[in-house]
């Protein structure tokens, strides 16, 4: 089963949810993890269910690169708040990086996430 990363910064939340609201049908193909805060809210906002990492500020986004160093993440969709600096943000380069490295597509907009779901789902067949 396709496995995608959902993470969002604050100010980006509520794009998210309003992204996975609009892509409930394909999203529930797939299986889903994020990082705390962001899981939380699809889980109550939505029909969907998330399991939650930490908290992106407590490690999330390491426990994220980690499942992608193992090969177990088929692509992340990382709403990010570019006009904030985050206390994590060495956390999230290292996120940023080992996707790089591993070559797992990585969406940091709305733009680019209707894209790489575009791609997954292709390829998923759903
Ligand atoms: P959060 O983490 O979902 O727990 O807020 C996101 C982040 O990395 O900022």
């Amino acid at each position: 089963m396709t496995r995608l990363a959902l993470v969002a910064h604050d100010d980006e939340k509520p794009e998210m949810i309003d992204f996975v609201e609009s892509h409930e049908e394909t999203l529930a193909a797939f299986d889903l993890v994020g990082t705390g805060t962001t899981g939380r809210r699809i889980t109550e906002e939505t029909n969907l269910t998330v399991e939650r990492k930490e908290s992106g500020p407590h490690g999330g986004d390491l426990q994220l690169g980690s499942e992608i160093a193992a090969g177990t993440l088929d692509a992340v969709i990382f709403l990010r708040d570019p006009m904030t600096a985050q206390p994590h943000e060495p956390d999230i380069s290292a996120l940023l990086r080992i996707c790089d490295l591993n070559d797992v597509p990585l969406a940091t907009t709305r733009q680019s996430a209707e894209y790489v779901l575009d791609g997954l789902a292709r390829d998923a067949g759903v």
